[in-house]
């Protein structure tokens, strides 16, 4: 996952957050502010989005927010074994039937707001 610490227009990872964890972030997709968590004891550190504190934007259509269902299923399987499992955010090529968008990384067409649209081109055919 990838945030926007405010101010500034690089994208950051949980890792080099590490550095300025107290730094405020946004999210690029939804523009909600998430939550980071450090772990400096078991160096795996991530962001949250805040169930409570979401744009409306982002409850319905972030696609860190709402990972693909089958992700979510394995993810569940996992953490049988792994407590602490995260998600994998499925990054791909895209195509979004609405405004006919072709573009990389989550599922989210940013003309649109949403992914929900959107589908892997080589399903679609
Ligand atoms: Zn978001
Ligand atoms: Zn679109």
């Amino acid at each position: 996952m990838l945030f926007r610490p405010d101010g500034k227009d690089r994208l950051t990872g949980s890792r080099t957050a590490q550095s300025s964890p107290y730094d405020s972030y946004t999210c690029h997709f939804c523009g909600s502010k998430p939550q980071y968590h450090p772990e400096y004891i078991t160096e795996r550190p991530w962001f949250a989005h805040r169930p409570d504190d979401l744009t409306e934007n982002g409850r319905q259509h972030c696609p860190y927010v709402n990972p693909v269902e089958k992700e979510v299923r394995r993810i569940l399987k996992l953490r049988r074994y792994v407590a602490d499992a995260q998600p994998v955010i499925l990054r791909t090529d895209w195509h979004c039937s609405d405004c006919g968008n072709n573009y990389h990384g989550e599922r989210y067409c940013v003309s649109c707001g949403t992914g929900d649209l959107s589908h892997m081109p080589k399903e679609a055919s």
